[in-house]
């Protein structure tokens, strides 16, 4: 990396290597650029460091939780419970399937689901929960485990913060029904685009793997025989051998990855002054820091401005699903229904983490902010 000076430091970014060039190179001018083995072995990889039986890679974290609502029978009339403060995906992916979503407010230290709010928000229409792990800090899986057991709701992840997180020493996956993970430029790991499914249940995977194929059944039948067929209306929601390649590569670095957005966690956490209110990490929890929030009151509109114009690529993470246009004209009740989180949305900023952030673009940042809050 060039040094810092006037050049635009990103909140995140992928880190790609010579090796990570060298796998997809390899794959280009295999046999195979989809459907093939790198596919199985990237799922496996996956599969395994969330300790579940079934990896399905799809085209996106966006494409994983449209299998996950419809390996779940999700139908019209349905409800889901999802915390107001996501990536617009979370809730789409309801939408998707024509269900609706009821959005519930969040932890104001964490901007977490609130498992106590989750409860007030099930009804008789109620069949999912989605626990968001917002910023890379597992949501609290026992908690949101046994609400879910005791109304037989289905329980999925959205870990697309997440990837390399663990909960209780346990890793994320192992408290879910399905949990789903994306692997855009700015996540834990990257494959361009991508996203996979996780979970131990067959006919859930079973039904992954037909709804990123058109809805076709796959048995090895189909390969000696002209024949096939489509049982349900799918798509095509499948990742490419070169991409899996890329996410199997990038997988090897993502402990070291892990130390290093913490290590950068703990240098804010330490230096940066007083009235920066970093969110909370549970001491049961080692966080993958997807992102480094802090909640700023009063402040956050100025200095997200003027560390802009220093060049140094704050943002914020995220409006309210339900405030969007879309969500106001379609479910207009959610208006005002989650305080917290439409009171935390004015205060947040989510300042550069990724691992090949260096020292120096990192006391840039550090010292740029405790300067401009001096003088407020
Ligand atoms: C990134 C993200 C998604 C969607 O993932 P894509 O791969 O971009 O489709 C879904 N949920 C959350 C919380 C995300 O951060």
């Amino acid at each position: 990396m060039s040094n810092r000076t006037n050049k635009y430091i990103p909140y995140s970014r992928q880190c790609i290597d010579e090796e990570d060039i060298q796998s997809v190179v390899d794959v280009l001018i295999s046999d195979w650029l989809t459907t093939g083995p790198m596919v199985e072995k990237f799922e496996a990889e996956v599969a395994s460091l969330s300790s579940s039986k079934y990896g399905i890679a799809v085209s996106s974290g966006t494409a994983a939780l449209h299998a996950a609502m419809f390996a779940i029978n999700l139908r019209p009339g349905d409800e889901v419970i999802v915390p107001a403060i996501s990536f617009v995906a979370t809730a789409n992916a309801v939408v998707f399937q024509g269900a609706v979503p009821v959005f519930c407010d969040v932890l104001s230290d964490s901007l977490l689901l609130d498992p106590g709010q989750v409860e007030s928000k099930i009804s008789n229409r109620t069949k999912a929960i989605i626990g968001v792990d917002y910023a890379g800090h597992p949501c609290d899986y026992n908690l949101l485990r046994a609400i879910a057991d005791k109304h037989s709701l289905v329980f999925i992840v959205d870990a697309c913060h997440s990837l390399g997180s663990s909960y209780c020493s346990k890793r994320v996956g192992e408290f879910s029904d399905i949990a789903v993970f994306s692997f855009h430029p700015v996540k834990s790991i990257s494959t361009g685009e991508g996203g996979m499914v996780v979970c131990n249940d067959s006919n859930y995977a079973r039904r992954c793997k037909m709804f990123r194929n058109h809805g076709i059944v796959q048995d090895h039948k189909q390969r000696i025989n002209w024949r096939y067929e489509m049982q349900e209306l799918g798509y095509n929601y499948r990742l490419t051998d070169f991409q899996c390649a890329l996410g199997i590569s990038q997988l090897k670095k993502l402990p070291e990855w892990i130390i290093r957005r913490n290590e950068i966690a703990n240098k804010y956490n330490e230096i940066l002054c007083d009235r920066v209110k970093p969110l909370v990490v549970k001491n049961n929890v080692v966080s993958a820091y997807h992102l480094y929030v802090i909640k700023i009151e009063g402040h956050r509109d100025f200095l997200f401005d003027k560390l802009r114009s220093l060049n140094i690529g704050v943002n914020v993470h995220y409006l309210p699903i339900y405030l969007h246009p879309f969500y106001q004209r379609k479910f207009n009740e959610y208006k005002n229904s989650c305080p917290i989180a439409e009171n935390a949305y004015n205060d947040i900023l989510s300042l550069p983490i990724f691992p090949t952030l260096t020292d120096d673009e990192l006391m840039y940042t550090i010292n740029n902010i405790n300067n401009l809050l001096e003088k407020r």
